[in-house]
């Protein structure tokens, strides 16, 4: 079956552990013909999810930011996603961290897929892909 939109929704969808009933089937015919851009995008999600586990969009805001941001830097991580109420915890990182790693709040999953997935942005509260992007939230912050 030719690629459609509609694959790339359900590429998500499966991405995100999210039910498909019956289209789970569809997908996985579409991928067994060996889709190129829905094989891209399984391994972007892939790296989403590997950046978020490290990085962290989680409901409620993590204890020990400060101590996570510390340990992703030395791990050699250099972009991080974080709730937006825990931006204030920031302040705690010295100058020296903050030269480190680019620290990106975000308030939804969305923002958080337009900052880690390639050539993804958001743009009026959508997800798109395929353009060419910022690649953050606009959001970014920077040191003082
Ligand atoms: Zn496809």
């Amino acid at each position: 079956m030719a690629h459609s939109e509609r694959h790339e929704e359900l590429v998500a969808a499966a991405a995100l552990g999210l039910p498909l009933g019956n289209e789970r089937a569809e997908l996985d015919r579409h991928l067994a013909e060996g889709c190129a851009v829905c094989d891209g995008l399984l391994a972007d999600f892939r790296r989403a999810s590997t950046a978020m586990a490290a990085g962290v969009p989680e409901v409620v805001p993590p204890p020990h930011l400060k101590e996570k941001i510390l340990g992703a830097v030395r791990a050699g991580i250099t972009r991080i996603v974080i709730p937006r109420d825990n931006a204030p915890d920031l302040e705690d990182l010295t100058q020296e961290v903050r030269d480190q790693i680019e620290v990106h709040p975000v308030a939804t999953l969305a923002e958080a897929l337009a900052v880690t997935l390639r050539d993804a942005a958001l743009e009026n509260g959508r997800l798109t892909y395929g353009v060419p992007s910022v690649r953050d939230t606009g959001e970014t912050v920077t040191p003082q």
